[in-house]
């Protein structure tokens, strides 16, 4: 109702695949405090009972307020905890979910719910995806990059020691409940890593949105809410309208990864954690510009207009110095590596982006040694 817009910022975007399947199709609910908005998770349900799945830094600040509004709609939760952080991301955690589950009786029925960042939603959509060959899940992401990116698409997984995100599962969630008073209690550079995978939209396809960003990003820097429920909301709408497009990535859907490329050489060269993905996102993004002014596609002026967007949102716009050499090995580990080529995202102009393999290498290594600090 138009009453609950106003009093909490509340918008909901569908993600649609009217044209595959209509029945996979789920809401994306975007307000401020709809935490203990229950109902919106009650009207999804099977049964009366959930799990809810979550870390020991989330878990004392929003455990109980979404367990309290459950318990009042007659909804029976019991908590899951996990260890927080990227290590835990693995087996062994996995299967701290799935004992869990059965010593709870949790059924085919049972909803589980990932209160948390990126690492509890990529955990629990797997674990959904696999338990009874299946159960349903909910997304209450907790960080800006889980509410704008991670939440929505369904790739969930875990990490080898061979590589990040190397197991996992394209599962979609029954629907994503995005607070963004939980950021509140964000650490600003999370905030600031949840930013870069923002303007990534923007420069990827929605330059009106990237305008936008350009002149919001204080009150972004500053938490408005207001100014954060419409970015998320532009976010998601961006990921959605890419995800039903191309849910398994053989087309548009890797545009995303502009700036990745370059980034997972500076997260993994660095040693996994120096750097949030966000800020290496941040960097990649650059160069990933820097590549295509001298592949003669973007202007010197939108470049200028993207190092400057990153600058204000307090990112890093510099990469960290290793050999071309090491870059390129890096580089060639990525996931966009098929039949020996790496194929880079890069920007015709601001708001569109193009997939290319046919890259000179010595643009590249032009390239990394003009972004080095
Ligand atoms: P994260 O989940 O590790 O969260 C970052 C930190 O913030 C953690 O310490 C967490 O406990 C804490 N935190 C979470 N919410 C908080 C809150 N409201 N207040 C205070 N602290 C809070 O990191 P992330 O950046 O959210 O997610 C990164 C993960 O997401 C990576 O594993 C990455 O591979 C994955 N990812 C997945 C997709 C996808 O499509 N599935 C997309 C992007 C990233
Ligand atoms: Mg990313």
């Amino acid at each position: 109702t138009h009453s609950t817009y106003t009093q909490n910022l509340m918008r909901t975007i569908t993600v649609d695949f009217s044209s595959a399947s209509e029945a996979r199709n789920y809401p994306i609910h975007i307000g401020n405090s709809i935490l203990n908005q229950a109902d919106l998770i009650v009207s999804c349900l099977q049964q009366k009972h959930v799990a809810i799945v979550s870390n020991t830094t989330v878990a004392p600040l929003y455990l109980n307020k979404l367990r309290s509004a459950l318990e009042e709609k007659g909804v029976r939760s019991f908590p899951i905890i996990l260890p927080d952080g990227e290590a835990y991301k693995n087996w062994e955690t996995l299967n701290l979910i799935f004992d869990a589950l059965l010593n709870n009786h949790c059924e085919r029925t049972t909803t589980i719910l990932a209160l948390g960042g990126g690492v509890i939603g990529d955990l629990t959509g797997f674990a959904a995806a696999t338990y009874l060959r299946g159960v349903p899940f909910i997304q209450i992401p907790t960080t800006l990059l889980a509410q704008v990116d991670s939440s929505v698409g369904g790739k969930t997984g875990i990490n080898h020691a061979l590589g990040k995100n190397m197991i996992g599962a394209f599962y979609q969630p029954r629907m994503v409940l995005a607070d963004s008073a939980t950021l509140d209690t964000l650490p600003d550079r999370e905030l600031r890593a949840g930013l870069a995978e923002i303007i990534k939209y923007g420069l990827i396809r929605d330059p009106a949105f990237f305008e936008w960003l350009e002149q919001n990003m204080q009150r972004l820097l500053a938490r408005d809410p207001v100014v954060l429920n419409e970015a998320i909301q532009r976010s998601c709408e961006n990921k959605a309208e890419i995800v039903a497009a191309d849910e398994k990535e053989s087309g548009v859907r890797a545009l995303l990864n502009l700036g990745h490329t370059f980034g997972h050489a500076i997260e993994n060269g660095m040693g996994y954690g120096v750097w949030l993905h966000g800020e290496a996102v941040a960097a990649g993004t650059i160069m990933a510009a820097e590549l295509s002014r001298r592949m003669k596609l973007i202007n010197e002026a939108d470049v200028m207009r993207i190092r400057k967007i990153f600058v204000q949102a307090e990112l890093p716009v510099t990469a960290p110095r290793f050999s071309p050499e090491k870059y390129l090995e890096l580089m060639a580990l990525d996931k966009k590596v098929s039949a020996g080529k790496t194929r880079f995202i890069l920007l015709n102009r601001i708001g569109e982006a193009v997939m290319r393999a046919d890259i000179p290498s010595s643009l590249i290594i032009d390239t990394l040694t003009a972004c080095m600090t």
